[in-house]
């Protein structure tokens, strides 16, 4: 398979931008190699700029529930984008869109369109802060939520791919007032409460982490979480960028419920265009700007070219298309058992809802540091033989695989011809 055409691609790209790419793990740093520059999504499969044909297992990082180009999607962003692009006002899509979300997930009473999931998060801890005038956040290690500065510390998705235990530019101001601690350890939650009594504005953490690799919630952690939040006054943020609407037509929310007081949104609601939301209480969302004090703003927010995307997605996103999500990750789950057990390497394979990682070693993996033990180095050339037989997989070992449901027969022949090459590539890894 050539990469010719990308190599050149990304020999210019890295003249115009660092490290070639807009987004870090897509530079393929921690597996090696060329980038694949993509020119074609269709259904479940890519084409980069050679001409080769991939089986998408990233799905633009999640948004692509429906495959790629979907009919519905493309012909509702054609009809909105032959309107105008943007206006500056309200439009009626974007209430629509506010119907939507709110009618999937019950705790949200009010929502706020925004561009990105870093600008939900970063948007929902300036609320709770506002809302409940205090100053310490609390996030879990590995979970990852955007690049916003106070959030970056120990944060999973490329940060985690780099081996960067927080970033440069994040000054001690912007960290001080962030507790990190171990995911689904409620031990180190009562802690830091009672360390910090009366000083926790929120608890944010991914309803499911899918950013150091798929690790589920223990079965009370987030339960655990709701009541401690709720005896000391502080907030529940829960991180759906990730798993909305993708692990369930309600996200996470609709596999367990319990409640947070503001969701942040993305990827799926926008439709692999630039949207994303956050909402939830309306006590708590009546303090934001213009209804309240607490400012929040965006040029494009409520984009009705995106606001098309997302609601075209959602309304496509039926029963059927939830099943096919949870049978293709079960399915995928299984391929990678089989051939990986056939090839004698130690692994876990991990989901949360229909997210699914491949973990290298024995041990199940519950938490950052848990996900840092693994061998990944066996990563590398597994990723590589996949694509190698046409398989596009998450280029990091922290990273979660996500299906689609487009996917079919003739996609899952090609995983399964190739899954054996890949396990027997991962066990002759050497460290
Ligand atoms: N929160 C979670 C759980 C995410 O997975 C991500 C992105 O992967 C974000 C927030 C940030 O979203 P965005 O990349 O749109 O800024």
């Amino acid at each position: 398979m050539t990469a010719s055409r990308s190599q050149a691609l990304f020999e210019r790209a890295s003249t115009l931008t660092p490290g070639g790419v807009n987004s870090p793990v897509r530079a393929f740093h921690s597996v090696g190699g060329t980038p694949r520059f993509m020119v074609r999504g269709e259904g479940p499969h890519l084409w980069d700029a050679d001409g080769n044909r991939y089986v998408d297992l990233v799905a633009s990082w999640g948004p692509m529930i429906l495959g790629h180009a979907h009919p519905d999607v493309v012909s509702a962003v054609q009809k909105a984008a032959s309107s105008g692009l943007s206006f500056g006002t309200p439009t009626e899509g974007e209430i629509e869109l506010a119907a939507e979300l709110i009618d999937r997930v019950e705790p949200v009473r009010q929502v706020r369109l925004v561009n990105s999931g870093t600008e939900a998060t970063m948007s929902a801890i300036r609320l709770a802060r506002g809302f409940t005038e205090r100053r310490k956040v609390i996030k879990f290690a590995g979970c990852y939520h955007g690049h916003v500065d106070a959030l970056l510390a120990q944060a999973g998705s490329g940060v985690a791919t780099l081996g960067l235990p927080t970033s440069p530019g994040v000054t001690g101001a912007q960290a001080a007032d962030t507790i990190v601690l171990p995911y689904n350890d409620i031990e180190a939650v009562r802690s830091a409460f009672a360390e910090n009594e009366g000083e926790i504005a929120c608890v944010i953490t991914e309803a499911a982490a899918g950013n150091m690799g798929a690790v589920a919630p223990g079965p009370d952690f987030n339960a655990s979480l709701r009541e401690i939040c709720d005896a000391s006054g502080a907030l529940l943020i829960m991180d759906e960028v990730m798993t909305g609407f993708r692990v369930s037509r309600a996200g996470w929310f609709g596999l367990e419920r319990v409640r947070g007081d503001l969701y942040t949104f993305g990827k799926v609601m926008s439709g692999g265009l630039p949207a994303a939301a956050f909402g939830g209480r309306a006590d708590v969302m009546a303090r934001l700007a213009p209804s309240g004090p607490v400012y929040q703003a965006g040029t494009l927010s409520g984009n009705p070219v995106a606001v098309a995307a997302g609601l075209a997605t959602l309304r496509a996103a039926d029963t059927e298309v939830y099943a096919a999500l949870d049978r293709n990750a079960s399915r995928l789950g299984a391929l990678f058992t089989s051939a990986l057990t056939e090839a004698g390497v130690e692994h876990r394979v991990q989901f949360a809802g229909n997210l699914v990682s491949v973990f290298f070693g024995s041990s199940e993996v519950k938490d950052y540091a848990g996900a840092q033990a693994c061998e990944t180095w066996r990563f590398p050339p597994f990723f590589h033989a996949l694509l190698e037989r046409g398989v596009y997989a998450p280029p990091s070992a922290f990273e979660a695989w996500f299906v689609n449901a487009a996917m079919g027969e003739e996609e899952f022949a090609v995983i399964a011809d190739a899954l054996p090459f890949a396990a027997r590539a991962a066990k002759e890894a050497r460290q």
